[in-house]
């Protein structure tokens, strides 16, 4: 029989899954939908029937620019289609030759804006629908940014492009009673006294050579801030890889293999954060889905001065709206320095920056201040510090995938002819990539 316990650093389960209550209703504060329903997760879920019958969606509803103009949804559709047709074509890359396929060793960002530009030029448009298609083009990088939690497209692999797989099934499920319910569901089949909250691990003890009387002693040690030990043969690490990069060499004695450092060193891991403002009543038009913010290029001089946006809203895509009865609430996604910078932000002072954002966008409405707003800081928690990873332009260069952290470590016996035992597992780093742009 096999024993397990688990060890969590705070107080509760879930980590980046977390559902929360916002007044009566409930919010995601980290991960949103289940993207895709045919795989071992997706049946978990289908079999406890947790999954909602509405099927949510992203980056919805009227897309509007900074000096009111509605963007006509055939151009909206153009450009979401150009960028999914280029991002498809590159998930051939994973399998090709740099030589023969010189794009392959590209960045996602060049891919795009050179390809962005022929497909404009050969289109001989008037100055003003150039200008429009340029300014979504724009909208989809930053929504590129946050679905991939990179500073810059211009980080992310183009080989490494097509190492994601969709599951297949339903692209955004959501749940019934929050996506907590499906680690609710887990936690609740452990038995509780193996479940150990607000136990951090400071340091994995693990060895290399084990002889028969070290197997008494356990191939693994644990050691907790409070000094307590646990003793293992084998010990699965599925904290997240932003935790691991910032403490791996703290943590592991020895230090870990070479091919899993440096797998942690390449991989990269961004973050992006959520904004929620509760209103007191729905001052959108019935059946809006969500607000989507274009900028004009030359944006700054375009401002009179009271109207001067706080920077950091640049990173904000736009709003969906997550509920409308008796109040409205919105969702905002934000990625890039802007998800750094709203993390020092008083909530106050986000409301009031989102405030003048929507009025400068939605010119002449008259919206309420928010009675209440809320916005998620994953980077300042120390057991996440970020939101989720990406295939990088140095895993190219180092040779390095995903699976090179899938690799267990492991101990020999010196006895038994040396037989390998495990010793450290990782679980898999990068989330179940959604293509962009499904709407
Ligand atoms: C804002 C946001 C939106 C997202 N949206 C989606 C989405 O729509 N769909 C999707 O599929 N994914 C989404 N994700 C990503 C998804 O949430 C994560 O990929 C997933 O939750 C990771 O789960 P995990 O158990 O692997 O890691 P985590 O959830 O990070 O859990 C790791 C656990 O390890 C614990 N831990 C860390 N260090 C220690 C230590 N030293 N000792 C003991 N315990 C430790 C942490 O406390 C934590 O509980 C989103 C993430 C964020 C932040």
């Amino acid at each position: 029989m096999v024993n397990v316990c688990t060890t969590n650093a705070t107080n509760r389960v879930g980590g980046r899954i977390h559902t929360i209550f916002l007044d009566e209703d409930r919010v995601e504060y980290g991960a949103q939908f289940l993207h895709g329903d045919k795989s071992d997760l997706g049946q978990f879920c289908h079999d406890l029937t947790l999954l909602s019958d509405d099927h949510s969606g992203e980056a919805q509803g009227v897309y509007i620019r900074d000096d009111g103009l509605e963007i006509e949804s055939h151009f909206v559709v153009e450009v979401d289609d150009f960028v999914r047709y280029t991002l498809e074509e590159c998930e051939q890359y994973a399998s090709k030759n740099e030589i023969l396929h010189p794009e392959v060793g590209q960045n996602i960002g060049q891919i795009l804006r050179t390809r962005f530009i022929k497909y404009l030029n050969d289109k001989n448009e008037n100055e003003r629908v150039k200008n429009i298609m340029e300014e979504l083009f724009d909208w989809n990088i930053k929504f590129l940014n946050i679905d991939n939690a990179c500073l810059t497209v211009d980080e992310l692999s183009a080989k490494g492009w097509g190492k994601f797989k969709f599951v297949g099934g339903q692209e955004h499920s959501i749940f019934k009673a929050g996506y907590s319910s499906v680690i609710k569901a887990i936690a609740d089949s452990l038995k509780q006294s193996n479940l150990r909250l607000s136990s951090p691990v400071e340091k994995v003890e693990w060895r290399q050579g084990i002889s028969k009387y070290d197997r008494d002693l356990k191939s693994v040690v644990l050691i907790l801030t409070d000094n307590r030990k646990i003793f293992a043969d084998c010990v699965i690490i599925t904290s997240s890889l932003g935790y691991l990069k910032e403490n791996h060499e703290k943590i592991f004695h020895p230090l870990l293999p070479h091919n899993l450092r440096q797998g942690i060193e390449s991989l990269g891991f961004g973050l992006i954060n959520k904004i929620f403002l509760v209103f007191d009543e729905v001052w959108w038009k019935a059946g809006t889905k969500g607000f989507q913010f274009i900028w004009r290029k030359d944006i700054e001089s375009n401002f009179n001065p009271n109207e001067k946006l706080a920077s950091w809203t640049k990173y904000l895509t736009g709003f969906d709206i997550l509920k409308e009865d008796k109040n409205g609430v919105l969702l905002g996604w934000i990625g890039g320095r802007g998800a750094h910078i709203i993390e020092t932000l008083s909530e106050q002072q986000v409301a009031h920056d989102c405030l003048k954002l929507l009025k400068v966008f939605l010119k002449g409405k008259d919206i309420p201040f928010p009675r209440r707003c809320m916005r998620t800081r994953w980077y300042n928690n120390k057991y996440v510090r970020g939101a989720y990873s990406h295939i990088t332009t140095k895993c190219d260069k180092n040779d390095i995938s995903p699976a090179n952290l899938t690799e267990p470590v492991w101990g020999f016996t010196l006895a038994d002819n040396g037989m390998k035992v495990c010793n450290i597992l990782f679980k898999r780093t990068l989330r179940v990539y959604f293509p962009k742009n499904y709407k």
